[in-house]
Formats: C-alpha cells, sequence, structure tokens
C-alpha cells in the first residue's frame, strides 16, 4: 500500500520508501485502496488505450469505484482533467485517497447516480462507464453529452448490460471485445489457470 508520496517513473532521492509508479497505463491492483471493485490491471491497460487519452482533454469516468480509470487517465497527460462519479460514499474515499496517493488529487470526484449527476457537468471529450450502464437512461445522457467526434468506452460484467452494449453496438456501431484473464494459482500444492469474470467492452467514436 501507498502511504509515501510518490514519484512518476523515478525514485526521489530524499524519500527513500516512496513508490517508484511506472509510466505505461495498467499500475499494479496492489498500489490502489479498494474494496474489490477495481478494474483490474490487465482490462484496465487496455481500456486505457481504449479511451486514447492525448492531452488537454477531460474524461467523465461513471461509476469511478477506487478511481483507477480516472487516475490513470490523468497520469497520461498532466493536462488532463476528469471528473469521477460514484454512488457510494465509502468507495469514493477510497478514489480520493488513490488520487491523493498517486499524485493526482486534481480528480474532480463526485458522490452521485448517473444519469442524474450528470446534468450540467462540463462537455466531455471521453467517456468511460465502469458501472451502472445497465440503468435506464444512463447511456442514453452520456451519448446526448458527447460531442461528434468523442470517444465513449463502456465495461460490462453482467448478460443484462452486455445485451443493452449489444443493442447499441448494433445502433451505432464501434467495437466489441471480450476480456478474458487467466492467472495462474495454487490449488493444493499445485498450479492452475483461475479464470476472471469476463469484461465485455464497447468501445466508439461519436
Ligand atoms: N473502474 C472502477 C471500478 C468500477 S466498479 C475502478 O477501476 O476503480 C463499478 C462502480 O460503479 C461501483 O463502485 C458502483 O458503486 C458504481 N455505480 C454503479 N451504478 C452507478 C451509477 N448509476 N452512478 C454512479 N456510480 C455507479
Amino acid at each position: 500500500d501507498i502511504t509515501a508520496p510518490v514519484a512518476l517513473g523515478i525514485a526521489v532521492a530524499a524519500e527513500p520508501d516512496a513508490a517508484i509508479i511506472p509510466v505505461t497505463s495498467g499500475l499494479r491492483d496492489a498500489l490502489f485502496q479498494t474494496d474489490g471493485q477495481l478494474t483490474k490491471r490487465e482490462v484496465r491497460a487496455v481500456t486505457l488505450s481504449s479511451l486514447a487519452p492525448t492531452g488537454g482533454e477531460l474524461l467523465w469516468d461513471i461509476g469511478a469505484g477506487s478511481g483507477s480509470i480516472g487516475i490513470e487517465w490523468l497520469l497520461a497527460a498532466r493536462s488532463n482533467r476528469a471528473i469521477g462519479i460514484e454512488v457510494r460514499a465509502d468507495r469514493l474515499a477510497n478514489a480520493r485517497a488513490n488520487a491523493e496517493a498517486l499524485g493526482v488529487p486534481q480528480f474532480d470526484l463526485r458522490l452521485g447516480q448517473a444519469p442524474e449527476a450528470l446534468a450540467g457537468l462540463p462537455t466531455p471529450d471521453a467517456v468511460f462507464v465502469g458501472g451502472g450502464a445497465g440503468r435506464p437512461g444512463v447511456l442514453d445522457a452520456v451519448w446526448e453529452a458527447l460531442p461528434d467526434g468523442g470517444r465513449l468506452v463502456v465495461n460490462s460484467v453482467t448478460l443484462e448490460s452486455e445485451a443493452l452494449l449489444i443493442a447499441w453496438h448494433a445502433r451505432h456501431g464501434g467495437e466489441l471485445l471480450r476480456l478474458g484473464v487467466e492467472r495462474a494459482a495454487p490449488v493444493g500444492g499445485l498450479t492452475a489457470w483461475r479464470a476472471a469474470i469476463p469484461v465485455v467492452q464497447w468501445s466508439v467514436r461519436k
């Protein structure tokens, strides 16, 4: 866990206990304070690749959870901005702590539920939906808010929201991915592949 100040890609001589944060997306899961609601490293790396941050852009991170997507968006370019919306105060507290610890305290984290909490936010360049995609009105509100050329990436782990993503993909195009990750884990003294829940990702440019 991170309690010391952190540096991006370099060790800070004055802070021998400082963590060294790599410059690529897909930071180790252990760097985040979380209750388990965290987009895991491999899926997060692909998600940031799909969001394709350039610089000077605003991201909405809807269902911010532990904040990892907005945090890596901000780490990708110092000029980026991010607004995170999270419905649970305990998770929002994790996201705030992570943003501070990982050196991006400017992450604008707000308690609220989409779609209501999206009203009046500044126009985004990209939107990530990591939670709440299945709630009525969320995808409609996001699509409405996105300018032409804006990017949308939605991750889902349930069949219900997957069905929605298939329908939106049929209507608006883009790319559907299913990401499955298996990790070697001990099983009774031997080792076997343990599969994570697959994540379906829809990404599209409006
Ligand atoms: N991408 C996050 C993990 C997201 S888990 C990370 O890497 O840390 C999904 C989150 O969405 C949960 O914390 C859940 O509380 C939140 N959520 C679900 N529906 C929501 C809604 N309608 N509005 C805001 N947050 C929502």
